[in-house]
């Protein structure tokens, strides 16, 4: 078989405009495609419009492409792939692999212990919905084998899904697919091989892998990157009020990025043309530098 070509992605949610900490993960994921001569995609995971802020989307590509990315192919939006969501389920449910769970918020706040991303659900509904109980979301049966992916920035990582996790939910009680389910559906449909993003989604991985080998597919390489947190030790984002890019600032929030992921950006680049940057960038690109931290304060 011929080994396909790189491939990374960007994948941000539109909840709000792009600020300093979604340009480092798109700095990062860009220059690891172009570095290795790959492609680079663009999705917007637009899933959850409860969350959205209305013409979000629109900003950030335009952001984007004002900042000097060139992505490759239309731009995926999750909003259109129900249907593949839904198949990937239907896949798992006629592996016997899905029930339906009842418990409330609260049952299984009331009931569950805490793993290494959140609550790990207790297990209430998983030999058959008890009585009196309506099916409200969808769980996956997770196994007690350790599933475990080399990073390339922040190491081995392991995970016993069934002790650190949980049965984990494919399809919300609102009736939204999850984002697990989404994103491992949609790499494989774009055929991304090379994962790049904020270390805020180390944890998931596990998940996501387990679910691309129940569906036959591809395990990309990972690369997560620290997130920016600010001084309350908070990732940047609308809810803690990270200021959105300026694209009058393009080639100091560029140098800055680099700066962050500690690729040492000559000075003289921070007063010149964007262009410049990026050429300098694609050529000394060294992800052996990045820090092997989840998280550095900015
Ligand atoms: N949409 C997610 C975010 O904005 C990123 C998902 C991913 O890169 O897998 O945090």
């Amino acid at each position: 078989a011929q080994t396909p070509k790189p491939r990374g992605r960007f994948a941000p949610s539109p909840t709000g405009p792009l600020h300093i900490g979604s340009l480092i993960a798109a700095v990062a994921s860009y220059l690891d495609a172009r570095s290795r001569q790959g492609e680079w995609l663009v999705r917007i995971e637009d899933l959850d419009l409860p969350r959205q802020m209305p013409g979000a989307a629109g900003l950030i590509l335009r952001t984007l492409e004002e900042y000097g990315f060139e992505w490759d192919g239309e731009v995926l939006y999750q909003s259109q792939r129900n249907a593949h969501y839904l198949d990937a389920l239907q896949q798992l449910a006629s592996d016997g692999l899905l029930y339906p769970c009842g418990c409330s918020r609260k049952e299984i706040a009331d009931s569950a212990t805490h793993g290494i991303d959140g609550l790990v659900y207790p297990g209430t509904c998983r030999h058959g919905l008890p009585p009196g109980k309506t099916a409200r979301a969808w769980r996956i049966r997770v196994g007690d084998m350790p599933i475990s992916f080399q990073d390339a920035v922040q190491g081995e990582i392991s995970q016993v899904l069934s002790r650190d996790i949980g049965d984990f939910v494919l399809k919300r009680a609102d009736g939204l697919f999850a984002y697990q389910l989404a994103v491992v559906v949609d790499d494989e449909t774009q055929g991304i091989t090379h994962v790049v993003r904020g270390a805020d989604l180390l944890d998931s991985t596990p998940r996501q892998i387990f679910l691309q080998r129940l569906l036959g597919y591809a395990t990309p390489q990972y690369l997560h990157v620290p997130v920016a947190t600010n001084t309350a030790g908070e990732k940047l984002s609308k809810q803690t009020l990270a200021q959105p890019l300026d694209s009058r600032h393009k080639t100091e929030d560029l140098w800055q990025a680099l700066a962050f992921l500690q690729q040492s950006p000559p000075d003289d680049l921070r007063q010149g043309h964007h262009a410049d940057i990026w050429q300098w960038a694609i050529q000394h690109w060294q992800p052996s530098r990045i820090p092997r931290q989840r998280a550095i304060t900015v």
